[in-house]
Order: structure tokens, then sequence, then C-alpha cells
């Protein structure tokens, strides 16, 4: 590619059409070209780090230490790529750099105002991106849906950037929704015109619109969309409803968008649908039952990674799973008993959380799993509580916990990290990121890893270094630690078909091109192939 191209993918009508993973769709279609996705998000919010995930969804953490916006979680399954902080644009991080500039004197003598100076900002650290990472490809989502004040300034910033960079070198494609009320049963085009207009207004016209709707567009509404938007043809797409989200980028192929970009960016394009193609078309063979225990199960959009990082598994085992949410608080209030809530599961999971709120709720269900041999994958807490659960049980420590949640604890089991004694503020202030974990011989996580295996994190707290070799006793391995051995990674018991947690959240390095070995020896596990 003689220049960087740029794809900007905005949202029209109404917001969770998806937006993420059309554009990570998009993405993977050109895959034989380095893209390096942007996400521009409208919140004052510095990252969605301390953002409850009921509200905003998952928080996704990079290699490098960023908390982002989940659709990153998109962007690396879909692409196979490692993202960056900086590729997740928030106001809260452009105003954070306007106020930087201006003390220091960059803006000197000028009134500093929204344009130029926060839109210039915009655009540059777009073409930054693109520069330093030598990109071929630039696939910038907007965040929102067109007309949120919150984000008409990134707007404003992606329509110079036609000016910028060439208009041949960019592609807007706009997302919109396709509604077939029920008694009319036709597909509906004007709020896509509507929101088209809204587009318009402010400078952008498309190039391609994506229409999300629960059926294939009618060549007629096509055609519709065509004149009234003013676009070819060819390039009003389906976005059609669909269970798999990797059959997203055959879906769009086949409607013809690889011919359109290659003709609006003027590459060659050879998507490389083949890999996943065998995936898709595989019939499960066996349907298994998987429980998640949480507090956020209201949302599954909070506990999103966990989810994929199943389907990833579940599609190389030829299984179908049906996930069962699990509200622990419920078990803690007796509302139901631990008991209830996992008969007939095949495996549980206990994901990520934090504070007090369920976890005796999980633990107990922990203990049930650990007592009856149920597969069980703890990720990141559910590693802190399956150890509070053997303190307590196997190893007699009465009322042994986590200072996170009982400050008085006779047995602090799990307590802060060192160096998270002195720490007050809360942003982008936890143990987080990739780091490297060291692997015990002879243990199943090194069967699953070798020496070595490269996980992401994101917690305060740990299992207490002194308390290690009074739970260490041989059923209970802890089989993966930090570089130095201090920080304990992974367990597993000895002697179960199945009971492992890691420290660490593996669900975020997982892909349907390769699916993370825990979730894969989980659900194999679960399957019965132990
Ligand atoms: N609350 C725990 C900690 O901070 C676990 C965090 C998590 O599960 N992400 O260590």
């Amino acid at each position: 590619v003689p220049h960087t191209k740029f794809i900007v993918v905005t949202g029209g009508v109404l917001s969770g059409l998806g937006k993420g993973v059309a554009s990570a769709s998009l993405g993977r279609l050109l895959s034989q070209y380095k893209v390096v996705p942007v996400k521009l998000d409208g919140y004052l919010n510095v990252d969605p780090g301390t953002m409850n995930p009921i509200e905003h969804g998952e928080v996704f953490v990079l290699d490098d230490g960023g908390e982002v916006d989940m659709d990153f979680g998109h962007y690396e399954r879909f692409l196979g790529i490692t993202c960056k902080f900086d590729w997740n644009l928030t106001m809260g991080k452009v105003f954070d750099a306007i106020r930087k500039k201006e003390r220091r004197g960059d803006y000197l003598g000028q009134t500093v105002q929204y344009i130029p100076h926060v839109v210039d900002h915009i655009k540059e650290h777009i073409l930054a991106t693109a520069k330093t990472e030598h990109a071929d490809v630039v696939l910038i989502e907007v965040g929102g849906t067109i007309g949120d004040m919150e984000n008409e300034l990134y707007v404003e910033a992606c329509r110079q950037l036609k000016k910028a960079v060439g208009h041949e070198n960019v592609v807007y494609v706009h997302l919109t929704y396709i509604p077939v009320p029920s008694g009319v049963h036709e597909q509906k085009s004007k709020p896509t015109q509507q929101s088209v207009s809204l587009l318009r207004e402010r400078g952008i016209q498309p190039d391609i619109i994506i229409g999300r709707c629960k059926e294939r567009l009618s060549d007629k509404i096509k055609k519709k969309i065509a004149i009234f938007c003013d676009v070819d043809e060819d390039a009003v797409i389906t976005g059609e409803d669909t269970d798999n989200v990797y059959k997203i980028p055959g879906l769009f192929h086949d409607e013809g968008i690889t011919k359109i970009l290659e003709r609006k960016l003027g590459i060659p394009i050879s998507p490389p649908l083949a890999k996943w193609h065998a995936l898709l078309t595989r019939k499960p063979e066996k349907a298994i039952n998987i429980a998640i225990c949480g507090k956020y199960t209201k949302l599954e959009d909070s506990y999103a990674s966990v989810v994929e990082a199943l389907k990833h598994a579940a599609m190389h085992e030829g299984a179908q799973i049906k996930l069962h949410w699990i509200e622990t608080t419920d078990v803690e209030q007796g509302k139901r008993t631990a008991h209830d809530a996992i008969s007939g599961m095949h495996g549980v999971i206990v994901p990520g959380g934090f504070g007090a709120r369920g976890a005796e709720g999980k633990i107990d269900v922990i203990r049930l799993c650990r007592e009856r041999k149920i597969p069980y994958l703890g990720l990141c807490y559910g590693l802190q509580l399956a150890v509070i659960e053997y303190a307590r049980d196997v190893k007699g420590l009465a009322n042994a916990n986590s200072t996170e949640i009982d400050p008085n604890t006779p047995h602090p089991v799990i307590d802060l990290l060192p160096d998270q004694h002195d720490i007050t503020e809360k942003g982008a202030t936890m143990r987080l990121g990739g780091h490297d974990v060291r692997i015990k011989k002879g243990t199943k996580a090194h069967a699953m890893f070798g020496d070595t295996a490269r996980l992401r994190f994101r917690h305060r707290y740990e299992v207490v270094p002194s308390y290690v070799p009074k739970l260490a006793d041989g059923t209970l391995v802890f089989s993966g630690t930090n570089k130095s051995g201090e920080i304990m990674q992974i367990l597993e018991l000895a002697g179960h078909p199945f009971f492992m947690a890691t420290q660490a959240h593996p669900e975020l390095t997982s892909s349907l091109d390769r699916p993370s070995p825990f979730f894969h020896e989980f659900v194999k596990a679960a399957l019965g192939k132990g």
C-alpha cells in the first residue's frame, strides 16, 4: 500500500448494533495488511478502568497495561494483533493533553478552542498513530450514535481527515438499523435515511452503508437506500443478525463488501475466510451446561471475553455451550442453594470480580465443585476465592478470607500486593497488563503451556506468600508464579478431573484462531474428555 488508507466507521439510528464487531470484521477481511484500529470514545473518563462493568461492559486490558473499551477485545480476536493503549482515544485523554499543552505554553497568545485546537489534536493523534505504526490501514471507530453531542468533535475530525490525507484514501462506512415492524412485515429505510442525513449535515457522505437487520436486505430496499442516500447500489450491505459473531466477516464478504473496499481503497484484498470456515460449518456434537457465577450477570457484556473464550474452545471441540448465569448474591442471601444453582452443570466458572457482595455465594459454589469433582475454572477473583475455600475447609483456617472482603479476618490468606499499600488513586493503579508466568514442571499447567506463558492481569490482591507453604500441600499445587516466584498466578488440584484457577485473565488472550489453553482444557473436561 503506497499510502495509508483510512476507514471511518460511524453508527446511526441506535446504539447496540454491534459497531465494534462490524469494524473488527472489516479489519479481518483486510488482515493481510497491517491494520491499526483506533477507537474514539466520547466520555470524559481517561479510560474505562474506573467504570462499572454493568454500565459500560467489560473493561478490556491490553498487554501494555492499558485499560480500554471492550471493542479492543473484538479487534484483537478478529485481527490476531496486540493493540496499544494509545489507540483508544477518550475525551478524558484529549482534554488532559490539551490542558497540558496550554499550561506548557504551546498555544501562547491564542484562545484555545474546540475548533481548531481540540479537533486538530484528535486528527494529529490519528495521523501520528498511522505513522508510528507504519499502518497500511487505520480503522477508526467513532463511538456512539451520529447526533450524540459528546462525539461531535470526533466526527468533525474524521470529516477533516479526507482533506488531510486525500479523499481517495478515506472510506466512510455507516452502520444503521433496518427495522421490520411487526404487522407491516416490510424492511423500513426511513431511520437509515434520517441518520445519513445527520451524517451529511456534518459533511460526511458515506461510501458504504451496512444495514443491520434480522433478515437479508431485499434488492428493493437496497435500491431505495442507494438512491436516497446517494451511495452505489452494491455498497448497501446487509448486516444480518447472527448467532455467532465469527460468521460476520464471511457474511459481509458474501454481500460483496470486499469488492467495494477494493474499488474504493484501490488495493487488492484476499480475506482469510477459509481459516474459520471449517469451524463455523461444523455441527456441534454435544451440548454442555456451563455456569458463570458473578454479580454482574445482569449484563452479559460485563463478561464478554469470558463468553467468547468459551465459544472458541467449544467450536474447536464441536461442543455447544449452554450458559447459565448464576447470581451469587442469591446464593449468599439464601434465595437458592449452591447445590441447586449448579445442579446439572458440566463445568463452573468464577470470573473476575471486586468487593464482598456475592463472594460467600461463590465460595459455596467452589466448595461443591471441589468436593463433587465438577470441572472448575477460576479467573482472578476465582483463584482468590478458591484459595479461601481451601484454607477454610481443608486447612482448617477458620474464617480465612481476603482483606478485600473482611479486613479483620484472623487468616488473611489474600491481601493487597505489597506495592499496592500506598496507592490512593483509583485510575490505572492495579497490577495491570501482560506478565510472563513461570510454570512448574510436571503440572497440568506445564502440559498446557510449557515453561512460560504470557498472560494478562488486572488485580490489587494476591495470595499472601507466608501462607503459601501451608496451603500448597501437594493436592493444592501453585503451578505458576511470576518470574521471581513471589506472586502465585496459577493453582491446580491434583486428583480432580479439572480444578484450575489463575490470577490472570486468560479470557483476554483467547481467540478462535488460538483458544486459551485454560478454556480449552476446561471445556474438554466438561465434555468428559479430560
Ligand atoms: N478484586 C480482586 C483483586 O483486586 C480480583 C480482581 C479481578 O478479579 N480482576 O485482586
